[in-house]
């Protein structure tokens, strides 16, 4: 039997190189995708040595319409994707107003466009072939607005209600598809938005490798939404009932106090 096949983006750094880490130990071939193919070659030669893997290695800037067509290409293209996880994302920190205009459009030019066209670039040979799978990842930040990353918070809310909708379409097709939605996770996420979270607690914080397993872990069992730990379970849980008056309050009190 030949290996399954996972195309995760973002696979350079972070949660994503976790995903591929994992993947390659349980016997799947990968298509890594980012735009630092020298982190994407080391990895690729890493697991060829620790598991055998073979790894196609993607250079692509997923915000940019010619380079994201060329991995849409690749679910066309033999031998098939088994998995997709549209990992690759990025945030930044401040007043909306104040930040870079073309950097806010790039994100959601990733977080949304990328996933939106990567998603169904994947699902219609997954949904013919009667299976395979799609990992969306989100964050605890898609449940509620949240001033001091606006464009952020609201690209993570379109993750987490466009994926629940197509979860719920392909129900019955043998086809899973699954939000992860994780809480604060040490990789190089905050830097690169510009985050200072040193004074967040200790316990709030999760490692990639566990946030990447729990999040495989629920796309196994086909759940709509994936919470890493019990602490993000419950804040979710706490904001799904509370009013957005309130919610939106504090999460800038957060913002303001904590980052
Ligand atoms: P990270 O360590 O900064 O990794 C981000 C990955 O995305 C890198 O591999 C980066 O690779 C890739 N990437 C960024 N811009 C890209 C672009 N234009 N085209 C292609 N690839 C691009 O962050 P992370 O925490 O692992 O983030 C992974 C996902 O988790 C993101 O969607 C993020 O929003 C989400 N998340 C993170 C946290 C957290 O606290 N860390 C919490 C909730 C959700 P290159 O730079 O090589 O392109």
């Amino acid at each position: 039997m030949s290996r399954p096949i996972a195309l995760v983006t973002g696979a350079s750094a972070g949660i994503g190189d976790a995903f591929a880490r994992l993947l390659a130990a349980r016997a799947y071939n990968l298509v890594v995708v980012a735009r630092d193919t020298a982190r994407l070659d080391a990895l690729a030669k890493e697991l060829r040595e620790q598991h055998r893997t073979e790894t196609e290695v993607i250079g692509a800037d997923l915000s940019d319409a010619a380079q994201l067509a060329s991995v849409e290409a690749r679910f066309a293209a033999d031998p098939a994707i088994d998995l997709l996880i549209n990992n690759a994302g990025f945030g930044s920190h401040g007043h909306f107003h104040e930040l870079d205009r073309d950097a806010e459009s790039r994100m959601v030019a990733l977080n949304v466009n990328a996933l939106v066209r990567l998603t169904h670039a994947a699902l219609g040979p997954m949904v013919a072939r009667e299976r395979g799978g799609v990992l969306n990842v989100a964050s605890l930040a898609a449940f509620q607005p949240s001033a001091g990353m606006a464009t952020y918070a609201a690209t993570k809310s379109f993750v987490l209600s466009f994926t629940q909708s197509v979860h719920e379409e392909v129900r019955g097709t043998k086809v899973k598809v699954s939000c992860l939605c994780p809480g604060f996770t040490r990789t190089e996420f905050q830097q690169r938005a510009n985050v200072e979270a040193e004074k967040m607690p200790g316990f709030v914080w999760q490692s990639a490798e566990e946030v990447a397993a729990v999040g495989l872990a629920g796309l196994e069992k086909n759940k709509a939404v994936v919470l890493p730990g019990a602490l993000n379970k419950l804040t979710a849980g706490v904001v799904g009932v509370m009013p957005t008056t309130m919610t939106r309050k504090v999460a800038s009190a957060l913002s303001r106090n904590y980052i």
